[in-house]
């Protein structure tokens, strides 16, 4: 603006002038009252330009320059409204930014519009009351100015902000991977990284969830279950979302126990207010030393050792350490040799007889691995924990069926009487959903009848998890095989187990036999007691498993459980020395 236009400037109100004007400022300058008006607004507008320019904006200091150019255009209102995008315009659907209203009502005087590259736009209004004096040309030029200025300086701070959104935040408005490392980076420089554990988790059969609730539900479990942590953890943690459902975390390590309680289950409530649980399989790292390196080594050991958590048929949330590292070794050996030892028939089944112990007939027997390299036998102990990190364990539990079907066969082409054998499988299969017809193909291509054949099933501790157990459970039933629950009472069973699944047998764990010592008041013998009783009265068939002694033969026969399993009467055996058992039939009781 040139000092050409000055005759047809106005003078600002004095009550205006004094708020506005540095006393002083126009002390000593000689010229009109214009004049020190004039220099007043290039004064004050150059302040406010330096406001907004500056790296660090100090946001009330623009506030505060604004209301006084206000002030000096005796506006009574000055808004801007900012919307993310086309949508919110259109319905009018903004945030308001209102930089100053005296609470009068007032006309439109100016108003200007934006949309910036990103695509966000900004409305900005000036009102002045009908009361005041308009505006001269000259001051409407410069108010035109201002204006203009704070747009450009909204739009400007908008788009930083979109810009920031889109590279650190993922679509779902997650924290995404850019954002982890530069939390980490940060911290790293501040030495903030010692002592925290740095974990790294996925939500277990989310794919599920989503089925069951439709993706849009699934969205909102997912950012309750984040948001729940998140609040939990507290301000000197950070979460953010790898991709999918996996995320990764942080946290001081005196928080450890609160994640992993967490991480274990928790329960989240869908907008239906229906209660889901949510589990997951995490790998937690302790963070030990600090150097830029950091970064690189949360990243992969946390992500080995959640990898083991996550294809883990154990623990569900493993941490990294020493142990770790060793047993990490071992697997890998394992999973290495498997493919070669399975196509070279190094599993082979040994057979543990079960028997009636009220007259000693061998009812049937448990098809348990054995591995047999280099002239050793390999305990399923050391080898199934290790296959069940990935989907292995499956081949070898279809193997171990393969190699009991052929078994079977060929006794019935001997000539010997069949009785039931039981295979164990690994909670693994529960997400192939053919697991039934599978096992029917291979039981069928020996001809083997259905009801032979038992598979034992341990329990399930997630929702998501049971019903599919439950399906898998239905489906076995209708193709006439038998469904054993093994190792029952060990596990986070509940009643409902029984209950909804078509059992035929359950198998009670070797922990509950009540030992010889323990008087009829013993917590394990009135468990065994009413477990016993419960069974037969659902009519489902009872195994007691890990029968060592004649008392304990007794213990069964008393409390009315009529199959024994254990040492008592045999070891898992060989082929040919189960052979041997099978020819003669019975056990002397
Ligand atoms: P499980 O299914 O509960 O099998 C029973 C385990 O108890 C067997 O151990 C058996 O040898 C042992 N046992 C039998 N009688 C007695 C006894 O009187 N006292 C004691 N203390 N123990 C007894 P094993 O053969 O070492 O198998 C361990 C576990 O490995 C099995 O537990 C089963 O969960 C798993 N397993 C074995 N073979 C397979 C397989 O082919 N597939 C899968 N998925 N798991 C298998
Ligand atoms: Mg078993
Ligand atoms: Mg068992």
């Amino acid at each position: 603006m040139t000092s050409g236009q000055s005759e047809k400037r106005s003078k600002i109100p004095s009550s205006v002038g004094k708020a506005d004007v540095d006393p002083g400022f126009a002390e000593g300058i000689p010229g009109s009252e214009e004049t020190d008006l004039e220099l007043a607004f290039y004064k004050l507008f150059s302040k406010l330009v330096s406001a907004m320019t500056t790296f660090e904006v100090d946001v009330d200091l623009v506030k505060n320059l604004l209301i006084k150019m206000c002030l000096m255009f005796r506006l009574c209102k000055a808004e801007t409204r900012v919307y993310q995008n086309e949508q919110e315009e259109r319905e009018d659907n903004g945030e308001t930014l209102s930089c100053y209203d005296n609470g009068k009502e007032g006309n439109v005087v100016l108003t200007y519009r934006v949309v910036t590259s990103v695509m966000t736009r900004a409305v900005i209004t000036s009102y002045m009351a009908p009361d005041e004096k308009p505006l001269n040309e000259d001051e409407k030029s410069k108010l035109d100015l201002v204006m203009r200025t704070v747009l450009s300086y909204i739009s400007r701070k908008r788009m930083r902000e979109a810009l920031y959104k889109l590279a650190y935040f993922d679509e779902k408005g997650f924290p995404n991977l850019r954002n982890w490392f530069d939390y980490l980076g940060k911290a790293a420089a501040q030495d903030q990284l010692r002592d925290k554990i740095a974990f790294r988790y996925n939500l277990r059969h989310f794919s599920l969830i989503n089925q069951e609730f439709g993706r849009e539900t699934g969205d909102v479990i997912m950012n309750s279950h984040y948001a729940k942590l998140v609040e939990l953890l507290g301000d000197d943690s950070f979460v953010a979302r790898l991709g999918g459902d996996n995320f990764l975390g942080i946290c001081p390590a005196e928080k450890t126990r609160i994640v992993v309680e967490y991480l274990t289950e928790t329960e989240v409530r869908t907008p239906k207010g229906v209660g889901v649980n949510i589990s997951t399989s995490a790998g937690f790292f302790r963070v030990q030393n600090e150097h830029d390196a950091m970064v690189d080594a949360i990243m992969s050991s946390k992500i080995s050792a959640y990898r083991v958590a996550q294809n883990g048929g154990m623990d569900n949330t493993v941490f990294y350490d020493e142990s770790f590292r060793s047993n990490r070794e071992k697997s890998m050996k394992i999973q290495q040799q498997f493919s070669e030892a399975l196509e070279k028939n190094e599993f082979k089944p040994y057979y543990q007889p079960k028997v009636n112990v009220l007259d000693g007939r061998l009812v049937g027997a448990e098809a348990l691995c054995r591995w047999f390299r280099g002239g050793k036998v390999i305990p399923p102990s050391e080898f199934i924990p290790f296959l069940e990190e990935t989907s292995e364990i499956c081949k070898l539990d279809f193997n171990m069926l393969e190699n009991v079907c052929k078994d079977m066969r060929r006794w019935a082409d001997e000539g010997r009487e069949l009785i039931r054998i039981s295979i164990n499988f690994s909670r693994k299969h529960i997400l192939n959903t053919y697991f039934p017809e599978t096992i029917a193909e291979i039981v069928d291509k020996y001809s083997v009848p259905h009801e032979l054949i038992e598979v034992e099933l341990t329990e399930t501790t997630s929702e998501i998890e049971y019903g599919e157990l439950r399906r898998m459970a239905n489906g076995l039933r209708d193709l006439g095989f038998h469904i054993s629950i093994d190792d029952f009472g060990i596990g986070y069973s509940s009643l409902n187990l029984i209950k909804d699944i078509p059992w035929s047998t359950l198998k009670i764990d070797k922990a509950f036999l009540p030992e010889e010592t323990e008087g009829e008041s013993s917590i394990n013998r009135i468990m065994f007691r009413h477990v016993v009783s419960m069974a037969r009265q659902l009519g489902l068939e009872c195994i007691s498993e890990g029968v060592e002694t004649p008392r304990h033969v007794d213990i069964l026969k008393e409390y009315g459980c009529d199959i024994a399993q254990g040492y008592f009467f045999d070891k898992p055996l060989s082929v040919a020395d189960f052979e041997q058992r099978l020819s003669r039939g019975r056990y002397d009781i």
